[in-house]
């Protein structure tokens, strides 16, 4: 069976179409400015050039419809007809405390996506204008919801509560739900076959680094706790979001820079965190460049940026009562080897060793722990389109 993977964003949709009998790519593209005047469509068929299509596009619908018209072009598209696309599997980022699986989307399954407007506004109302697009287009096929929150959905109420009056929690759903749990799901199940243990055995310590971060506690196949919460904002010092910060400075900042709650919301998710803090650049390849050439506040905000990482690996190491393994991942953990020394750097009281030469590699499946480490550090390259697929497939077949 053929699966088609879509990933809709408010003006883009990043498609991939898998072959499961071997789970390989048989092509991947972006939609990119989807109802902004000069819509690209880039795709990449594999083994062949890629292919860069301008047109511009009003909506996700007509997006879907070209993205379909390439997948069985007759030059450079990988399928004959869409009849062959057996299913479509749909990232959603937010599924409440409904979703802990991904599931079949049918009209429940939607009102739930859309009751989660309120929390989610930036993603959840693309990711479902994708699904009915793509729901129009291939009527005859399931659809299969694949959610972001899923996985964390097995934290206990001790992690996930935060210390609010109960009544905002049962009344608004204010809680920790935590996101990127595909990845944390993946990268973690794939450290438990390097360690050779059984993953219901393992403690494990995930951290995706790409432009949004978040880490994870995971222990016998269960999530512990993660440093997103509510929304995205919290945890980690991200490319833009402030991560954790004291709850006070909104509401002073927001009387001293005259911001009511939208233009604060804006502030604190893309104004903060590295680019904020560096006045460089979002990208830690630039904030590393400007650091190594003396500029101050460049060095100062990696600091920050690593404080915050070690300091939630102490918490999780606390709240695990130990761990086997740290999983590096996402553009900043995969690539950054200077990053990752420095977070580690320091760490061998609780356990963590980084091997300097080992660790000198860029996106591969590795261990770079030294071999005196007790905890192993590994770098896994992410792959959350492939637990869609799988996901998708599984659904699809009835299992
Ligand atoms: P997202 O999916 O959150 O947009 P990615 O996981 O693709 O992000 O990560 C993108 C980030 O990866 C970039 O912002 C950049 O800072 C970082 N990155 C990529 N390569 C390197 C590198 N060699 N060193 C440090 N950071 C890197």
């Amino acid at each position: 069976m053929k699966v088609l993977v879509v990933n809709a964003g408010s003006s883009s949709i990043k498609y991939q179409v898998f072959d499961m009998t071997t789970e390989t790519v048989l092509a991947k593209g972006l939609v990119d400015r989807v109802g902004i005047p000069g819509t690209t469509l880039e795709h990449k068929p594999a083994g062949k050039d890629e292919v860069v299509i301008k047109k511009d596009l009003p909506d996700h619908t007509e997006g879907m419809r070209l993205v379909l018209e390439v997948l069985t072009n007759e030059e450079y598209g990988v399928i004959k007809s869409m009849d062959e696309i057996g299913a479509v599997g749909h990232r959603v980022v937010h599924g409440g405390e409904s979703f802990a699986q991904s599931v079949i989307i049918d009209d429940h399954v939607k009102k739930v996506i859309r009751d989660c407007f309120d929390i989610a506004p930036l993603h959840n109302p693309p990711n479902l204008m994708g699904i009915e697009a793509c729901q129009a287009l291939m009527p005859n096929v399931p659809h299969v919801a694949v959610f972001d929150t899923a996985f964390h959905q097995t934290m206990e109420p001790a992690n996930y509560l935060y210390a609010l009056p109960y009544e905002v929690y049962e009344k608004y759903h204010v809680r920790r739900y935590g996101f990127h749990g595909t990845s944390h799901y993946y990268v973690s199940h794939r450290a438990a076959d390097m360690l050779g243990k059984p993953y219901e055995e393992c403690k494990i310590i995930t951290l995706h680094l790409g432009n949004g971060a978040s880490m994870a506690a995971i222990k016998n196949g269960k999530v512990v706790d993660t440093t997103m919460g509510f929304t995205p904002l919290e945890g980690l010092v991200m490319g833009t979001r402030s991560g954790d910060i004291d709850p006070a400075i909104v509401f002073y900042l927001m009387e001293k820079l005259g911001m009511d709650t939208k233009e604060a919301n804006n502030y604190f998710n893309k104004k903060c965190g590295m680019l904020g803090l560096s006045g460089v650049s979002n990208d830690l390849r630039d904030i590393l460049e400007a650091a190594k050439s003396g500029n101050y506040r460049a060095q100062i905000a990696l600091e920050v940026y690593y404080n915050r990482v070690k300091g939630y690996i102490g918490n999780y190491i606390a709240k695990l009562n130990g761990c086997d393994c740290l999983v590096f991942t996402a553009g900043v953990g995969e690539n950054g080897w200077d990053i990752r020394e420095n977070i580690c750097k320091d760490l061998d009281y609780l356990g963590i060793k980084i091997d300097p030469e080992k660790n000198k590699v860029r996106g591969k499946e590795v261990d770079v722990a030294a071999e005196d480490s007790k905890v192993r550090i590994f770098v896994i390259p992410t792959n959350e389109e492939l637990v869609i697929a799988r996901d998708t497939y599984r659904l699809a077949q009835g299992k």
